[in-house]
């Protein structure tokens, strides 16, 4: 089956990459002219793991191609995927959904044969219809189905995601589009994967529902290691302690600095948007978006309590170690890096930073940090080393070296990566998160 994926993003390249893996012929269109100039150079835009092998391999086998022309990649292809971003509208939070709509339009003038289009934008309730009306009012002379297939991969880990997804959302209203998304799919039937078919509205609102879920254990999970750090408890051990209760899970109940990336931000406050113009409060949902805010910037206050207080925190300077919101990627949307760095600026410390992958795309978000060439020319001279992101090049520090580097041998681990009672043991006045 011939395939089109507008946007070629981390969810378009990846999906597509992998829907070629399984067989089918993908075009990956983008209107970026360099992100495609970049794939036919065999340059990946982006990191992820594994992405660029991936590519490769299906590249010469010449089902995966690249174009930035819309009407030529959708030419003969069942299946026409939008994947382009849905950011935060300016002002007041609301999706973006002009580039989506862009999409249906353009796909609407162009689509040459019966075809189904699916969003896998993550995408508020309704936008289905919206994309149905836009494709009815071109009066295409052929069946067009609108689907709703939201995306649930995690950056770092997106090719064995969306090669074993937990489950398939599929939202259709006809036979026509469910057919189409079970043939689309049907490589991974092998795998067991579960295909899920709903109504396109429920579709929509599963991503929501879900990103609010996850964002709401990691609130939750922050806000017991604030309550461990006052009464002597260590968040680590609650979380097993809870995690281990089969109706909760382990996963996503991990203390740090707050949650950030190219979701969770964008789609908790869509949520909110959608709940507000149905008049139906989400308000715990609510509660975790305001709580997670303000978390950020408390870290950046945490790291100046390290070093004696915002009142001597002027001319000192601090070393942070990771900038994307996670490890294995080099996303900086909404990273909470960017807030813990500004509250350290506005305090006048100078900060210095290293990532492995995110340094590119931090330093026009952060102008004012220093980007250092390894973790410890970072440290030099630092007040405190600041751990910001679990990076795996930073779950094993040489601590002699960074004692020897920094001024002071101040550990701010924002991610509980380390020991305390080892770091302490090797001489360094170490925070952590909700551990007393
Ligand atoms: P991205 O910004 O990495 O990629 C979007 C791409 O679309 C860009 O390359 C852009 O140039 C291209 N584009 C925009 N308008 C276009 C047009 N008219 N024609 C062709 N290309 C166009 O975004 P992303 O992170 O891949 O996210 C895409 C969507 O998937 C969003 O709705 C997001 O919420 C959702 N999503 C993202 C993730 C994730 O981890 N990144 C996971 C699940 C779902």
């Amino acid at each position: 089956m011939k395939i089109a994926m507008v946007g070629s993003g981390y969810v378009g390249l990846v999906s597509g990459a992998c829907f070629a893996d399984f067989g089918h012929d993908v075009v990956c269109i983008d209107k970026d002219q360099s992100k495609i100039d970049r794939l036919h150079e065999g340059v990946m835009p982006i990191y992820e793991p594994g992405l660029d092998a991936l590519v490769a391999s299906n590249v010469a086998s010449g089902r995966l191609t690249f174009t930035t022309d819309l009407a030529e990649g959708i030419d003969g292809a069942k299946a026409i995927f939008i994947a382009v971003g849905t950011p935060s509208r300016r002002g007041d939070g609301h999706a973006d959904l002009s580039y989506v709509h862009a999409v249906a339009r353009e796909v609407a003038e162009h689509v040459s044969g019966d075809a189904v289009v699916v969003t896998k934008s993550t995408v508020p309730v309704g936008t289905g219809d919206e994309v149905e009306r836009i494709l009815a009012d071109s009066n295409t002379p052929f069946q067009v189905a609108v689907v709703s297939n939201p995306e649930f991969l995690r950056e770092g880990a997106a090719i064995g995601d969306f090669k074993r997804p937990d489950r398939i959302v599929i939202g259709a209203e006809t036979d026509f589009g469910r057919e189409i998304m079970n043939e689309v799919y049907r490589p991974l039937f092998l795998n067991e994967s579960p295909i899920m078919f709903t109504s396109r509205r429920s579709a929509e609102l599963i991503k929501y529902a879900a990103n609010a879920f996850l964002a709401t254990k990691i609130t939750f999970i922050n806000e017991m290691a604030d309550l461990c750090e006052k009464v002597g408890a260590d968040v680590q051990d609650v979380s097993r302690g809870i995690g281990s209760d089969g109706r909760i899970g382990p996963k996503f109940l991990h203390a740090g600095p707050g949650y950030g990336g190219s979701c969770f931000p964008k789609d908790t406050l869509a949520l909110l948007k959608t709940a507000e113009d149905y008049d139906s409060p989400v308000r715990i949902v609510e509660a975790v978006v305001k709580v997670n805010d303000s978390r950020k910037r408390a870290m950046g206050r945490k790291v100046l309590d390290a070093i004696g207080g915002m009142d001597n925190a002027r001319g000192k300077k601090v070393a942070l170690l990771g900038l994307t919101f996670k490890p294995d990627t080099d996303d900086m949307r909404d990273s909470p890096a960017i807030a813990v760095a500004q509250t350290l600026i506005d305090a006048g410390v100078e900060v210095s930073a290293y990532d492995p992958e995110g340094m590119e795309l931090a330093r026009p978000l952060l102008p004012k940090v220093h980007m250092a060439d390894d973790p410890y020319a970072a440290i030099e001279n630092a007040d405190a080393v600041t751990i910001v992101t679990e990076w795996d090049a930073f779950r094993a520090l040489d601590l002699a070296r960074v004692k020897e580097l920094a001024k002071a041998p101040v550990l701010v681990d924002l991610r509980n990566i380390y020991n305390p009672d080892e770091v302490r043991a090797r001489g360094f006045d170490y925070h952590s998160i909700g551990r007393a």
